[in-house]
């Protein structure tokens, strides 16, 4: 018996989901008494895997063989339905993102388990085994209980948290073989280098106090001069209003985002928007507003209009950055 864990990178780099995903599951294996495996697959070093030494594996099967270089699910969910095999594990455990929407109920009917997406805490109880999920666009949370003896879970990025807990552990190489494919990637074309809403470490986010999209292109200079880890987010009605896209959107009906550094600039801070920023390490706000709630929720702030105070941002960043 033991706990597995599809970890995820980008670009060989691994994303903090992994960190994340490997936290929770080490406190289902603790709850279960059992060990925990990750499994990596792609091309990530032996050096970047040994961040997850910090987060509580006890082993990592790293599966870099060229066959998977693009992400194809069939190929994907075979070789964690073999991974799982070959690690007795009874509980197999995904983000619940884009990439594992697509192999977790392949994965699932695999092992005949029993598969509760959008998880957002640990299990309550393992006997019965009871796991809290959201529920209707995140409006409620649902006590789900599974039956099968396995189990497949798939956690909300920036829901349980990242915990520390360093072991030695040793990295496997692991192999698999690849079946037949019934559909094949023919081109990947990337929209961007920017990272995820999700995986960013720093966010310069925007609402309505923009006052137009071409205004974000601020947002855009500042996330440029931050570098590769930083990205743009915005809120609800500045992606309803396709200033943005709605992979932006944050907030209670949007991603739940928990980077080092938040800007927000030109956001009120409604309740709702908060409920999926206050994980942030650091706020700082921007607002013309000084009784905007936005402040109250915020590390600093500067009392400004957005169009003045951004260009003056941007070129002390810009100087900082340079004598860094
Ligand atoms: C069921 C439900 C779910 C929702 N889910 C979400 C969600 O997930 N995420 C979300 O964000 N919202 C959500 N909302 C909407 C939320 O209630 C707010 O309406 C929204 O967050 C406000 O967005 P905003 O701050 O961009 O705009 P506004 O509330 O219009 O605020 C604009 C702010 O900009 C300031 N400002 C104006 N001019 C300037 C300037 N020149 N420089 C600097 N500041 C300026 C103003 O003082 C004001 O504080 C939800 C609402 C409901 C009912």
């Amino acid at each position: 018996m033991s706990v597995l864990v599809y970890t995820e990178n980008w670009d060989g780099q691994l994303k903090k989901l992994s960190f994340e995903l490997i936290s929770y599951a080490q406190t289902i294996a603790t709850q279960l008494s059992t060990s925990v495996t990750a499994l990596s697959i792609g091309e990530v070093t032996d050096h970047e895997l040994s961040k997850l030494f910090t987060y509580g594996t006890d082993k990592i099967l790293n599966l870099k063989s060229e066959d998977y270089k693009e992400f194809n699910p069939q190929h994907y969910s075979n070789a964690i339905f073999e991974a799982a095999k070959s690690e007795q594990a009874n509980v197999v455990i995904f983000a619940n993102n884009i990439r594992s929407r697509a192999i977790a109920p392949r994965v699932s009917i695999k092992l005949d388990a029993g598969f509760v997406s959008g998880c957002v805490a640990a299990p309550e109880s393992t006997e019965p085994f009871i796991v809290t999920k959201k529920a209707y666009s995140g409006k409620a949370f649902a006590r789900v209980q599974v039956n099968k003896s396995n189990k497949v879970l798939s956690l909300n990025q920036n829901a349980f948290g990242i915990k520390e807990n360093t072991k030695p552990v040793n990295i496997e190489v692991f192999d698999c073989n690849i079946e037949p494919s019934k559909s094949k990637v023919i081109e990947v074309k990337k929209n961007s280098g920017k990272m995820s809403v999700l995986d960013a470490e720093i966010l310069v986010s925007g609402g309505r106090g923009l006052k137009n999209p071409e205004n974000f292109n601020l947002l855009e200079n500042a996330s440029e001069i931050l570098g590769p880890t930083a990205t743009v987010a915005c809120t609800k009605p500045v992606a309803d209003l396709e200033w943005r896209p709605h992979s932006e959107h944050v907030g209670q009906t949007g991603k739940v985002v928990a980077p080092n550094l938040y800007f927000a600039v030109g956001i009120s801070g409604a309740i709702q928007h908060l409920a999926g920023i206050t994980s942030s390490k650091i706020i700082v706000s921007i607002n013309t507003d000084k009784d905007a709630p936005m402040f109250e929720a915020s590390d600093y702030g500067i009392i400004g209009d957005a169009m003045e105070v951004m260009p003056k941002l941007n070129e002390a960043l810009k100087t900082f950055k340079e004598n860094a």
